[in-house]
């Protein structure tokens, strides 16, 4: 797998099945011009190499012009082609073979058939190392395949993705995320482990929560556990280091899961980013934050209610609780902003009955 920018690729299509396209692409067009001396009108960037290759197999007389047009943004077709290097010098009368490295919706194929016409050209014939049927929208005949490819985004052998990906000698496609990972997020009682419990059925996801796992650890005397129980008794947040690493020790027992409900978890910008690219590596990432709402003297009386029977001594005191909101406000809640700025961030009101409260986050979630 490799990153371009954001993006995660894997390999799609080897050398070897490419060579094998562009030879029998080779081979028809020298049949089609054994005794014309065709112009190859190569379409900028993308199909430099794909032209590079059928051109030296060439065996007639033959030259070469060039044209550079532009439509794709991104990994979207934008619909709208303008021409960024025109033709040059003139095709009248020419044999042109248009060579382009994909053909997708077929805009950029009608505007340079457009224009092909309006330079009076004698012949012309379109030749094309990927086709993608599905997305193909016009009816203008693709003469020469390379070979047809369903509706990926592809990158590597003159494809790019924002300008990087041309030079890799192997096709790659876009890896699609597998998973639908939430971050549950509120204050302290706002509702998250209950609303995670009937999530996780419902989706099936695996809930992770961090303070359960480490109050498993508490419970168990393990060598986390030790390290961790001071500062949860001060309601001060467990190091980054240690939280991030039991975190990541939590995900890898479920690789195969759906996905993961993440509550309590990240707290920290720190743990934020550490997410994302442990995330990224496997090519999948956090679908959004969804947020319970409520405000914070409805929590304490909530919390101090919860700990007459949870057994915990943080749920109890009051100053301890207290804490734990300070901790929120100075290190947590800034995580808003984080997935804010990445659209990732859905508020829901956590005030009201449980089943109403999972309906608004439903709602939410049913669209990530
Ligand atoms: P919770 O059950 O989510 O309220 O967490 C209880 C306590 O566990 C917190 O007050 C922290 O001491 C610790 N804890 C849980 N999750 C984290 C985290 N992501 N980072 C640091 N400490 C955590």
């Amino acid at each position: 797998m490799i990153q371009l920018h954001d993006l995660f690729f894997e390999t799609f299509i080897s050398e070897t099945e490419i060579n094998q396209a562009v030879n029998g692409v080779a081979v028809k067009i020298n049949d089609d011009y054994k005794k014309k001396s065709p112009v190859f009108l190569i379409v900028l960037n993308g199909a430099f190499f794909f032209a590079s290759d059928i051109i030296q197999k060439f065996n007639g007389n033959c030259e070469m012009s060039f044209i550079k047009v532009a439509s794709y943004e991104g990994t979207k077709s934008t619909g709208d082609v303008t021409t960024v290097m025109g033709v040059e010098p003139s095709l009248k009368g020419r044999d042109v073979i248009v060579v382009e490295d994909i053909v997708d919706s077929g805009n950029t194929i009608e505007a340079i058939i457009k224009i092909l016409q309006q330079e009076e050209v004698n012949s012309y014939k379109i030749a094309s190392m990927f086709y993608k049927p599905k997305a193909y929208t016009k009816s203008y005949k693709i003469d020469y395949i390379g070979m047809d490819i369903a509706n990926d985004f592809i990158v590597g052998y003159g494809l790019d993705y924002n300008g990087l990906g041309r030079n890799l000698n192997k096709i790659y496609k876009l890896k699609q995320q597998k998973m639908k990972n939430i971050v549950l997020f509120g204050p302290p009682g706002a509702g998250k482990g209950t609303q995670a419990e009937v999530l996780k059925e419902k989706y099936n996801l695996v809930h992770i929560s961090t303070g359960d796992v480490f109050r498993f650890n508490i419970k168990n005397e393990t060598e986390l556990g030790m390290l961790a129980k001071s500062f949860m008794d001060h309601g001060d947040l467990v190091p980054d280091e240690v939280t991030i690493d039991m975190l990541k020790a939590e995900v890898e027992k479920n690789t195969d899961a759906n996905g993961f409900i993440f509550d309590g978890f990240p707290r920290t910008n720190s743990q934020a980013k550490a997410l994302d690219s442990f995330l990224a590596e496997k090519g999948e990432g956090i679908n959004g934050m969804v947020a319970l709402e409520v405000a914070e003297d409805l929590l304490v009386a909530r919390l101090l209610k919860r700990g007459e029977t949870s057994g915990r001594s943080d749920d109890q005191d009051e100053s301890k609780i207290r804490n734990r909101f300070n901790e929120y406000e100075t290190k947590t809640a800034i995580l808003k902003d984080y997935y804010k700025t990445q659209n990732k961030y859905f508020g829901v009101d956590g005030v009201g009955g449980v089943e109403d409260i999972t309906g608004r986050l439903c709602e939410v979630i049913d669209n990530l």
